[in-house]
């Protein structure tokens, strides 16, 4: 089994706007090459990322391909491997089962890499991705990156508030 870090992507990895999709918009924060590193000793990397934005019609599917493979790109050119990438692309109103903090996506990524989930982690900077780790029994890590500042008050306990990814890192490497 693997101990992996369940990784959010918009406002986690990659600066987020209200939709981002286009691949001339896609920047990573500060210190997650670094933190990923970090963490690639220990964890296998997922991307588990809510895209409704495909729902709404802001966007297509392959739109958000070009941006995932994008973002897969530069990481691999620093050495980094994220196994695959999970995605819904409902809206709220379509009542899916795959919708942080629904946990479709998750219980699939479990089964596709063997995660042993109870020694996992989740990061993100929404309150559902803090709730699916609650749901699932990972610990969680909370970003004041992204929109991780607007939603702190309705917060899911998480076992950490970090101001940045590098912050996340050294905790879950500490606390692992
Ligand atoms: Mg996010
Ligand atoms: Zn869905």
């Amino acid at each position: 089994m693997h101990k992996a870090v369940i990784l959010d992507r918009d406002g986690t990895l990659n600066e987020d706007k209200d939709y981002v999709y286009k691949t001339e918009d896609f920047k990573l924060l500060p210190g997650v090459i670094e933190g990923l590193k970090l963490l690639s000793k220990d964890f296998i990397f997922v991307i588990i990322t809510n895209q409704s934005g495909i729902g709404r019609g802001v966007y297509t599917e392959e739109d958000m391909h070009k941006f995932n493979e994008k973002l897969i790109d530069e990481l691999k050119k620093e050495n980094i491997e994220i196994k695959k990438i999970y995605f819904c692309s409902h809206i709220p109103e379509d009542n899916c089962d795959c919708r942080k903090p629904e946990t479709k996506n998750i219980q699939q990524a479990r089964r596709d890499f063997d995660i042993d989930i109870e020694k996992s982690w989740i990061i993100g900077d929404h309150p559902s991705d803090i709730e699916l780790g609650k749901r699932m029994g990972t610990r969680a890590v909370y970003l004041l990156t992204g929109h991780g500042k607007k939603h702190s008050e309705d917060l899911a306990k998480p076992d950490f508030i970090a101001e940045n990814f590098m912050e996340a890192a050294k905790f879950i490497i500490k606390n692992d």
